[in-house]
């Protein structure tokens, strides 16, 4: 992967007392090669790598500062620069704001759509109506519905009209009457790029003056990704890219070239099938991923936008009296499961990326404790000192699994209740200590 080549890259010069041209030179070329590697065009993989260099060697180097260290800085400041720089938003001032989605078709438009609507309504608090305006595929419409219904949004969509223009026209008065503060606009796309279906966006953005045209483009499209890009935007003038299926095998170079190609912001990734696994595009946060440094800060996020504050804190409750349950633990493990698929969480810890990677962590790694309380009484659950040996093999028999196994899943149970009654004596020293100040 490109991360794995980097820190190839970058393992010569670290071990280096300081940066010399030569040094430079040959880490810089191999950077070069991995760039290019990943489907990075070659132009801009050189004109990268010029200016590594060229910042590389004009840095005094600190004290402080090894030469490894300050390539993965100047490395890290450019990769962040090459796809954007700073953060770019959505504008949404305008009432209703209308976003129109573009691209070829299986890109994602419609699962973005989706996506983007839940990340209107739950993360900026906004009011959107989803627009099905792919005429084409009856089976688009009813995608679209499917999406909306999951999400409680609602779909505007007209069975028989068959001019995708006069849809989104009404769209947008059903928006101002209804009083949505947001549209968004799914369209029909084609398994290439094409004058019909060029013109009939382009007709859609004449008829409804959106203040976003979002074009989707799917990651794993390496190159042919960046010449889409060109000729829709050509077209289209539009306002930011999304770039999809960043949680599949891609080598990172769409992520990379497209916005030195077209010079328009990517506005979001979206990684997975998952509506809740859309995240807003931070050029600093992705150069860091790509160096596998992790993504801590997503991590947070994600974790402060899913963790329920109030039942954390009855179950901090349940904790302090020792009373922890199986009940709490169920709900513990579905806070966790909110913040999305388990092992991209973990991909997120700075060096955890490549241990993970080969790791066979699917989304259904608590299955198994799954099982095993649900197969508990509900009395079971909430007194797990009842849970004797004859409990025991009822257990068993109803989650599939050997006795061993709930022997050995009731120890673990038992060991974290003993290691959260050793931090309450913890913090209960602290509280006391707190008090003598
Ligand atoms: P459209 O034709 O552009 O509307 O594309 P769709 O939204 O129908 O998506 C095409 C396929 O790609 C569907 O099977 C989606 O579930 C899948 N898909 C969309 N976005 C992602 C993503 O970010 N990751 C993955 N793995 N699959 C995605
Ligand atoms: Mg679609």
């Amino acid at each position: 992967s490109l991360s794995e080549r980097l820190e190839t890259a970058f393992k010569q010069i670290k071990g280096q007392g300081q940066i010399t041209e030569l040094n430079v030179a040959s880490t810089v070329k191999e950077i070069r090669r991995a760039l290019v590697d990943a489907d990075v065009n070659y132009k801009i993989a050189k004109e990268f790598t010029d200016k590594v260099k060229e910042k590389a060697l004009g840095e005094k180097v600190l004290n402080a500062i090894s030469p490894g260290q300050l390539m993965v800085k100047v490395v890290q400041d450019e990769l962040a620069e090459l796809m954007g720089g700073t953060e770019e938003g959505l504008d949404l001032k305008t009432s209703p704001t209308v976003i129109l989605i573009a691209g070829l078709q299986g890109s994602g438009k419609t699962t973005f759509s989706g996506k983007l609507a839940r990340f209107l309504k739950q993360n900026r608090h906004k009011s959107p109506l989803l627009v099905a305006a792919d005429v084409y595929r009856p089976a688009a419409i009813d995608q679209l519905k499917v999406l909306g219904e999951q999400i409680g949004i609602p779909v505007y969509h007209e069975p028989d009209q068959k001019d995708p223009v006069l849809i989104a026209r009404n769209a947008l008065k059903e928006a101002k009457t209804k009083g949505h503060n947001v549209i968004i606009i799914d369209t029909a796309g084609r398994l290439a790029v094409d004058e019909a279906m060029m013109t009939e966006v382009a007709d859609i953005k004449a008829a409804v003056a959106p203040q976003e045209v979002l074009f989707v483009v799917d990651a794993m499209t390496g190159q042919d990704a960046v010449n889409t890009a060109k000729a829709f935007n050509e077209r289209l003038d539009f306002t930011g890219v999304v770039l999809t299926k960043l949680d599949g095998d891609t080598r990172g170079g769409a992520a990379l070239s497209i916005k030195y190609t077209v010079e328009k912001p990517i506005k979001f990734i979206s990684m997975g099938e998952k509506l809740d696994t859309l995240d807003v595009f931070y050029p600093e946060r992705m150069a860091q991923r790509i160096l596998g440094m992790g993504d801590i800060t997503t991590l947070v996020e994600r974790a402060q936008a899913q963790y329920d504050e109030a039942v954390a804190a009855r179950i901090e409750k349940k904790i302090r009296k020792n009373q922890f349950d199986f009940e709490d633990f169920i709900t513990q493990l579905q806070q966790i499961k909110k913040m999305g698929n388990i092992k991209d969480l973990l991909g997120m810890i700075p060096g955890m990326g490549k241990a993970v990677k080969d790791l066979d962590i699917s989304d259904d790694a608590f299955k198994g404790i799954e099982a095993i309380i649900g197969s508990m009484t509900p009395y079971e659950r909430t007194h797990p000192d009842v849970i004797d040996s004859s409990r025991r093999r009822r257990i068993a028999g109803g989650a599939g699994k050997d006795i061993q196994e709930i022997n050995q899943f009731m120890k673990q149970f038992e060991q974290m209740r003993q290691m959260m009654k050793g931090m309450n004596k913890f913090s209960a020293a602290g509280r006391g200590m707190r008090a003598m100040k």
